[in-house]
């Protein structure tokens, strides 16, 4: 199976190039909605969780606290690193069990927000980059999580510069809202359809 990992920063609108590429009827795993569901639902993950970051870092329901768990991670590369460990080895195992379901899918997409960051590139056959300009990326996120500017500088921290992401990725998707996403991403579809790669 050829597996496709889409990435870009926060706002730069992975998601929504990976909506178009559902639209094409090509399976897409959402790694960071995995990743979510494992923290609140996944036993094992919860502990190592709790061990790291506190006790505090779930609700009574069982359910953890973005906003406190992203405080202290986001603030701590440390932290961000080990919460990483826990994370991707778990959402990786997730992908190679979800790929099994799709047998006859020309491709699948990973979609995640960090790839290069989290040494995962590797994983993945070919990757699409998504860019956008930082400023449109923060006023989407403002707009879209109702968030302040200063919470998204925190997060875009953590992330590679797109300057450094481009030269590790196989195809660019400008999402700058000048060129249209749907000519984009049905180019690359058909490429790896015909050729088994963007390029
Ligand atoms: P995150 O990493 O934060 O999950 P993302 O890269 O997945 O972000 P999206 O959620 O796809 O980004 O996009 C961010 C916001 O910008 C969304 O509200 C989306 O609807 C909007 N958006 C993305 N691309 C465009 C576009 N080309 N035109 C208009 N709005 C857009």
């Amino acid at each position: 199976m050829i597996k496709i990992g889409v990435t870009g920063g926060i706002g730069s609108g992975k998601s929504t190039v990976c909506e178009i590429f559902e639209s094409l009827k090509i399976p897409v795993f959402h790694a960071d909605l995995e990743a979510r569901r494992l923290q609140n639902r996944d036993s094992l993950i919860k502990s190592q969780i709790t061990e790291l970051l506190g006790a505090d870092c779930y609700n009574q329901e069982g359910l953890m606290d973005r906003k406190l768990v992203a405080s202290r991670i986001f603030t701590d590369k440390a932290l961000l690193t080990q919460m990483n460990q826990i994370i991707h080895p778990a959402v990786r195992e997730e992908f190679h069990s979800w790929i099994l379901g799709y047998p006859e899918a020309p491709y699948v997409i990973y979609e995640a927000a960090i790839l290069f960051e989290s040494n995962t590139a590797a994983d993945f056959d070919q990757i699409i980059l998504v860019v956008a300009d930082q400023d449109i990326r923060i006023n989407r996120v403002i707009a879209r999580d109702q968030v302040d500017k200063e919470q998204v500088m925190i997060r875009m921290a953590n992330q590679m510069l797109d300057q450094e992401k481009i030269k590790l990725a196989d195809c660019v998707i400008d999402n700058n809202e000048v060129e249209l996403l749907y000519p984009q991403i049905l180019k690359i579809d058909k490429s790896i359809k015909e050729n088994g790669k963007i390029r």
